[in-house]
C-alpha cells in the first residue's frame, strides 16, 4: 500500500480542468472520477510518452493499470478536461496533428477490456477534427475476387481509397511484399501484440492468424482517404461490434465449382490449402448470407458487372473524374501558452500569443465535443472547431 503523495492531497485542487507544472519541467495533472484519481505525467523533453497512474482513494493505494493504445509523446506541458467517461488532454508545443488526446477511463471499450483482463484498464485515443468517410469492409470466401475488385477500385480512385494492410502469420506468396500486401509476422509476436491491444480485430483463418491493426486503419484515415478492409467473416463480425462505423459488403461466388476453378487457376496455394479454403468457403458463404453482419451482398459472376455494382453502392457510379475535395482532417495549432475552460458541450481554449502586442494578438478556439465518435481502439473523431 502506498501513501497518497502530497500534491494529491494539498497542492492541487483538481477540478474539471487542470494543468500543473512541476519545477523539474515535467507536467502533472490529476483528475478525480468517483474514488479514483488519474495522475497524468509528462516529461518536457519529448522523448518519453505521457504516463498514467491511478490512486484509489477508497483503498488508499496506487493501482497499476493496463494501458491500451499508442501513448502520446510528452511535450511542453498539458492541460486536462474531464468529460464523463474520458479525460481530454491538450498538449502544449506539439505538432498540430498531435495536440488533442483522450484517455478513456470508463467507456464501453474500456469496461469490456477490464472485464476480459480482470484488472484496471485505461485506453489512449488520439483526437481528430471532423469526420472521415466510413471505411468499407469487404469479406467473402478465398478466391471469390475480393482482391481483384479492391485493386480495380484503388486503381480507378487512387486518391480516394487506401488499403488497410493486415498482419498475418502465413508465408508471403511470390509477388507479395511485406508492408504492402500484408505485414508478415511471427505467431508469438502477433499474439503478444494482440494482448497489448494493437489490433482492431483478429481471427484464425485457414490455419493462420490474421488481424487488422488500429494503426493500419488510422494511417489511411489520417491521409484523408477512405479505408478498405479485406477481412474474413469473423473479422467483419468483430469490426461490427467495435466502435468503427463501416459499410459491410459480402462477395459471393456464382457457384462452388467456379470458386474452385478461380482458386486453382490463381495457382497460389498448394492442394491441401485449396481443399481447406474450399471447405471453409461453404460455412463462410452461409454466415455471410445469414448473419446480419453485411449491409450488401454482391455476386461476382461477371467481373465488370460486379465492379459496376460495387461502385454504385459506394456512390461512385456517376462519378466523373472531377478533382476530389480533400477529405484530409483539419488541424488545430495550439500556441505554447493557453488556458482551458469548459461549458456544456464546448471546450474554450484561450490562446495567449507570443507576439509583442500580447493582448491584442490573443485568440480563442472553441472545440465542440457534442458529436464525438469512435474512440479507442481507434481515433476519436467528430470534434468541431469554431
Ligand atoms: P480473393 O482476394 O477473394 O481471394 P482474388 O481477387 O485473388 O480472390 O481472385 C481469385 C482469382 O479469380 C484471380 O485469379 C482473379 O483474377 C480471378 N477472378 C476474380 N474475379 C473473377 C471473375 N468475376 N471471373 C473470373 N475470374 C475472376
Ligand atoms: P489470403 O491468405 O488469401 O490473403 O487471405 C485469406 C483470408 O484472410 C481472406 O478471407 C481474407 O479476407 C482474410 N483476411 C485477410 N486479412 C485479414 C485480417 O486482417 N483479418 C481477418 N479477420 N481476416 C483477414
Amino acid at each position: 500500500m502506498g501513501e497518497a503523495p502530497a500534491f494529491l492531497v494539498d497542492e492541487l485542487q483538481d477540478g474539471p480542468v487542470n494543468g500543473y507544472e512541476l519545477k523539474n519541467g515535467s507536467c502533472k495533472t490529476t483528475t478525480t472520477i468517483g474514488d479514483k484519481t488519474y495522475v497524468i505525467t509528462g516529461a518536457d523533453d519529448g522523448t518519453l510518452s505521457i504516463e498514467v497512474q491511478i490512486f484509489d482513494r477508497n483503498l488508499g493505494e496506487w493501482v497499476h493499470p493496463t494501458v491500451l493504445g499508442i501513448k502520446p509523446m510528452s511535450c511542453k506541458g498539458h492541460s486536462t478536461v474531464l468529460l464523463e467517461d474520458r479525460i481530454l488532454i491538450l498538449k502544449k508545443g506539439s505538432k498540430p496533428n498531435d495536440q488533442i488526446w483522450f484517455l478513456e477511463v470508463d467507456t464501453p471499450y474500456v469496461r469490456q477490456q477490464r472485464k476480459i483482463s480482470g484488472s484496471e484498464v485505461v485506453a489512449w485515443s488520439k483526437g481528430v477534427i471532423g469526420n472521415a468517410e466510413k471505411p468499407v469492409v469487404i469479406s467473402g470466401p478465398s478466391g471469390v475476387g475480393k482482391g481483384t475488385l479492391i485493386t480495380m477500385l484503388m486503381q480507378e480512385f487512387p486518391s480516394m481509397f487506401g488499403f488497410s494492410v493486415s498482419h498475418t502469420t502465413r508465408a508471403p506468396r511470390n509477388i507479395e511484399e511485406d508492408g504492402v500486401h500484408y505485414h508478415f509476422t511471427e505467431k508469438s509476436v502477433m499474439e503478444k501484440e494482440i494482448k497489448n491491444g494493437k489490433f482492431l480485430e483478429f481471427a484464425s483463418v485457414h490455419g493462420n492468424l490474421y488481424g487488422t491493426s488500429v494503426e493500419a486503419v488510422e494511417m489511411v484515415a489520417d491521409a484523408g482517404k477512405r479505408c478498405i478492409l479485406d477481412i474474413d467473416v469473423q473479422g467483419a463480425r468483430s469490426v461490427r461490434a467495435s466502435s468503427l462505423e463501416a459499410i459491410f459488403i459480402f462477395i459471393c461466388p456464382p457457384s462452388m465449382k467456379e470458386l474452385e476453378k478461380r482458386l486453382r487457376d490463381r495457382g497460389t496455394e498448394k492442394e491441401e490449402q485449396i481443399l481447406k479454403r474450399l471447405r471453409n468457403a461453404e460455412a463462410e458463404i452461409e454466415q455471410g448470407k445469414s448473419s446480419q453482419i453485411f449491409d450488401f451482398i454482391l455476386y461476382n459472376d461477371n467481373l465488370e458487372e460486379c465492379y459496376e455494382k460495387l461502385k454504385k453502392l459506394l456512390g461512385l457510379d456517376s462519378f466523373i473524374t472531377a478533382p476530389l475535395k480533400s477529405a484530409a482532417p483539419r488541424e488545430i495549432n495550439l500556441p505554447m501558452d493557453f488556458s482551458v475552460s469548459k461549458t456544456d458541450d464546448k471546450i474554450i481554449i484561450n490562446c495567449i500569443s507570443s507576439g509583442l502586442e500580447k493582448e491584442s494578438n490573443n485568440f480563442r478556439i472553441t472545440l465542440d465535443i457534442s458529436s464525438l465518435k469512435g474512440g479507442a481502439p481507434g481515433r476519436t473523431r467528430g470534434l468541431e472547431l469554431s
